[in-house]
């Protein structure tokens, strides 16, 4: 049963005489106990979203159903839906145990005593009991968010709202934060939609993600999916870093023909093409392979511009020979145990099977990779053969336990 539904919902903000559409006919089921992550680039309708679950901002058409009942108008305090903010807002001048008392107070008729036992319970869940009688000013960051979070725990509600709720703390603290915050989500099985602008918490966190764009809905799908199966050319470039390479192509024949280079396309993916038709041809950085030198149709002559070495990898420009762009138009990553050099001749190899294509004019995607469930430990072939390989750590989503972190080799 899909505990949260959000039904066409739209916001029009009047600003002055202008009107801006803040949030433009979204729907999304979020199913009860799922973790749901709404991504998307600043401006582009998140926190307008999570506001109108909350009932803190108003509705200018749609439905919030919870648990099918119609919200629209029910006030925030009778929603039993807690939220958790990225300026934590706790009370300066009331303990940690006042401040996550507080709410409960204010929602419930509980006695003091079970309000301790409560307030106690969520302090050992967020193992913060030895802070519970200071103030917020003797906390740390990383201490603030977790009081700021017992706020929503208490009050054991039907849905936690999020809105950036990392964003002040370090990059190592928001790692651990990260990995804290699904355990306690998983463990309490509580409904959850969390903003956040950065895709590697969409990636990481989410049962499922919600891209938007310009207040629109991109697509809702796993981490996996919409990484490897993008709905379009928008969350393709959104999610990954460094980016996916884009080329503008027209298709020909059986071929895709663009400025750089001509690409031969595989019978299949040709099959579907009218002639002329004006599309994008996409490649994440991971799936180009360097090879010493041109041995098949998807290889070709490039040079290295610029290398990053990022220690486990490089991560390589390279510019086409007798073409001059601006910036170097094809970024690879390759493991990080190859020294490259600037200017190094090499033979850039885009596989058939990683590339995506998509519609110039509109950015939907017409054809895309296809997510594989075998789980694949190879030995990683070797320089000159190929310089690329890529196994990363994927922790297995289904897995039950949090310790439990498989190598898959996911790209
Ligand atoms: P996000 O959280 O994704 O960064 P917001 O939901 O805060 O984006 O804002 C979405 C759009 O709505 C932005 O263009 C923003 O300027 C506009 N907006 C938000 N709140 C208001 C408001 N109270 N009045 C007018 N425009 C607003
Ligand atoms: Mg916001």
């Amino acid at each position: 049963m899909a505990s949260l539904t959000l039904n066409s919902l739209t916001k029009v903000f009047e600003d002055g005489k202008e009107q801006v559409v803040a949030v433009d006919d979204i729907s999304i089921s979020i199913e009860d106990g799922e973790f749901l992550v709404v991504v998307g680039p600043s401006g582009c309708g998140k926190s307008t979203t999570l506001r109108m679950v909350a009932g803190l901002e108003s509705i200018t058409s749609g439905d919030i159903t919870l648990r099918d009942r119609v919200i629209n108008d029910v006030k925030p305090q009778n929603r039993d839906i807690a939220m958790v903010f990225q300026s934590y807002a706790l009370y300066p001048h009331m303990s940690v145990q006042e401040n996550i008392a507080f709410g409960l107070e204010e929602s419930t008729t509980f006695d003091n005593e079970k309000i301790q036992a409560r307030v106690e319970e969520t302090a050992n869940l967020l193992d913060i009991p030895e802070l519970l009688d200071r103030t917020p000013r003797d906390l740390s960051g990383g201490q603030r968010q977790r009081v700021a979070l017992g706020r929503a725990i208490v009050r054991d509600p039907e849905v936690f709202l999020m809105d950036e709720p990392l964003s002040n703390l370090d990059a190592k603290l928001r790692a651990q934060m990260r990995t804290e915050l699904q355990r306690l989500q998983e463990e309490l099985e509580v409904t959850t939609m969390y903003v956040t602008h950065d895709q590697t918490e969409a990636m990481t966190m989410g049962d499922r993600i919600a891209i938007l764009n310009a207040g629109e809905l991109q697509q809702v799908a796993t981490p996996l999916e919409c990484y490897h199966e993008p709905a379009n050319q928008f969350v393709a470039g959104f999610l990954g870093e460094p980016s996916m390479n884009f080329f503008e192509m027209t298709f020909e024949q059986d071929r895709l023909v663009g400025d750089l280079f001509e690409y031969s396309l595989p019978t299949e993916i040709a099959a579907n093409m009218s002639l002329g038709r004006e599309v994008v041809l996409g490649i994440r950085p991971e799936a180009v392979e360097l090879v010493s030198e041109k041995a098949r149709p998807t290889d070709f002559d490039t040079r290295v511009d610029v290398v990053e070495p990022m220690g486990n990898e490089n991560i390589v420009y390279l510019s086409f020979p007798d073409v001059s762009t601006a910036t170097a138009p094809l970024v690879a990553t390759v493991s990080g145990m190859h020294r490259l050099t600037q200017d190094q001749p090499v033979a850039a190899r885009l596989p058939a099977d990683a590339i995506h294509i998509f519609d110039q004019t509109t950015g939907r995607a017409l054809h895309t990779r296809t997510l594989s469930d075998e789980v694949q430990l190879g030995a990683p072939p070797v320089w000159p053969e190929c310089l690329r390989y890529q196994e990363r750590l994927c922790r297995l989503r289904d897995s039950p336990s949090d310790n439990n972190w498989t190598a898959t080799r996911c790209v």
